[in-house]
């Protein structure tokens, strides 16, 4: 009898379910990209019901096409889209408002008001965490304040909240389970990752009540078992898409990096065991835990990445296939000297300025769009070395190499001038769909087929390393002209 592990792959604007063999290689993908809603300037909604219906009929879609029975799937592995809040009835299992997403800043002012009030060094010494829009708390606390049918709902029991892993989760057992695992709860803003447990502190300031929060369970573990396409499937590996893509780079010991470059940026250090607050604005989660043992991450986020690359493309009309970019980078002028920040919807870590956007800088009469596009891609090396500072600098290690993946590391040109700013080897492995690839493991130790991280760290395959081309002086002074003039655009947002 075949055996596969299915996984979903439910991102900010599409949902994938991938089935992997038990080697862990992709035997097939199905995708559909969804709705998104912008109701406010500044505002991002989904609608969870469309997400959950999306998550069944492609599931329903990738069984029917290989030909498979539901008993021929070992287990299901979830990664997810983080942060993005669903508030739902569990009598009806409609929503009572569209999903919040990570994106979304209706929140900014209210947490401006909280950081005048002192907060913000209490809520990272519990959560790791910025305080900020982009997490959880404060789009729950906006649900509340605003739903009318919130209230009188929340004092006759009938709701439950739960980031989308949970939301699929709970429709997938029909029900039965409401669960989150630790690395999505970490991102809530309510949860005290190092005591591992919903922070009565943070609940009490956000005004959120507990008897709506989801258990949290380790990555790794039986959450409940689905019946909606035929005999039961277990449903034995979550976790949030970044830490997912750690798991799936195999980054499982202290100082390993990872960084994915798709439509933002996120690169994530393991720092070992011990939970530490970042002195440089980084984020401070959990990285997995496994078998009862924890690790922790410092995490930097870009929020422009891949999607300046279709910004060029669809409204400069530069290029009309994003994989042109690598070829027209090797058309840049050599004399030319451009750098552009990308703030084209803020900049993350270690600036958090949602007010600042996008600049060019050193433009002439000789600029040409291939300039344009290499500015554009080194912007992303140069944010990749701040954000790599930052991490040397709190965690004391020095980081000699990062593994990559995501979209946009198909670009061999990228990958060299990721390595030649910042002087460190860029490692991009075979399989680049980390993300989905780390659900797959997880769902692979619940059911034993691997044993542990060890037989996973055996399973990870290199595709090619690049290293720096260009001198450390040439790359210092480039450091320096971008960090004045970032420093600059900062400034003036
Ligand atoms: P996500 O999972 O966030 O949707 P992906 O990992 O699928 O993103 O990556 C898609 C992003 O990668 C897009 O924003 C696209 O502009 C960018 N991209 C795709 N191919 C290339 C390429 N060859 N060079 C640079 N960027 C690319």
């Amino acid at each position: 009898m075949k055996e596969y592990l299915l996984v979903i792959d439910q991102g900010t604007t599409s949902s994938r379910v991938v089935l992997y063999n038990k080697k862990f290689k992709i035997i097939d993908i199905v995708q559909k990209e969804f709705n998104q809603y912008f109701p406010n300037e500044g505002w991002v909604e989904h609608d969870a019901l469309e997400i959950w219906n999306d998550i069944k009929n492609l599931i329903k879609k990738i069984i029917k096409k290989n030909k498979l029975l539901s008993k021929n799937i070992i287990s299901i592995g979830i990664a997810n889209q983080r942060e993005t809040t669903v508030v739902w009835n569990k009598k009806t299992g409609i929503p009572i408002y569209n999903a919040i997403v990570w994106q979304d800043r209706r929140t900014g002012l209210y947490c401006s008001n909280l950081r005048k009030k002192g907060l913000q060094k209490k809520i990272q010494k519990i959560t790791g965490l910025e305080l900020d829009p982009y997490f959880s708390a404060t789009k729950i606390k906006w649900i509340f304040d605003n739903v009318k049918i919130a209230k009188n709902n929340l004092k006759n029991n009938n709701l439950l909240f739960g980031t989308i892993d949970t939301w699929l989760l709970w429709n997938l057992t029909e029900g039965k389970s409401h669960l989150t695992d630790i690395t999505n709860a970490s991102r809530t803003m309510i949860f005290d990752s190092k005591k591992e447990e919903w922070s009565n502190e943070m609940l009490k300031i956000f005004g959120i009540s507990k008897k709506i929060l989801p258990k949290v369970v380790e990555n790794s573990y039986n959450f409940g078992s689905t019946k909606l396409f035929g005999m039961p499937i277990t449903i034995g590996g979550m976790a949030g898409d970044q830490q997912s893509a750690t798991i799936g780079q195999a980054c499982f010991n202290k100082g390993q990096s990872k960084s994915t470059y798709g439509t933002g940026c996120f690169l994530l250090m393991n720092i070992g065991n011990k939970f530490k607050i970042s002195n440089n604005r980084l984020l401070t989660t959990v990285a997995f835990k496994i078998n009862g043992k924890k690790m922790f991450c410092y995490e930097g986020s870009i929020f422009v990445a891949g999607s300046a690359i279709q910004w060029l493309r669809d409204n400069l009309n530069f290029f009309k296939d994003s994989n042109e970019t690598d070829k027209l980078y090797d058309k840049a002028n050599d004399d030319e000297n451009i750098y552009f920040i990308p703030a084209l919807t803020g900049l993350g870590a270690p600036y958090w300025n949602s007010n600042a956007r996008g600049t060019f800088f050193g433009l002439t009469r000789k600029t040409s769009k291939e300039d344009i596009i290499k500015a554009t891609l080194d912007s992303l090396s140069y944010q990749t070395y701040e954000l790599i500072e930052c991490m040397e600098k709190d965690s004391k290690i020095k980081i000699n190499e990062i593994k990559v993946d995501g979209g946009m590391v198909k670009n061999n040109n990228f990958l060299q001038s990721l390595s030649n700013i910042t002087q460190i080897k860029i490692i991009r492995p075979k399989n680049i769909e980390t993300t989905s690839l780390g659900a797959a493991y997880l769902a692979g130790l619940q059911s034993g087929i691997i044993k542990n991280t060890n037989q996973i760290n055996s399973l990870w395959e290199k595709d090619k390393v690049s290293k720096a081309k260009i001198s450390k002086n040439k790359s210092k002074l480039n450091i320096k002209n971008w960090k004045t003039i970032i420093g600059a655009v900062n400034k003036f947002y």
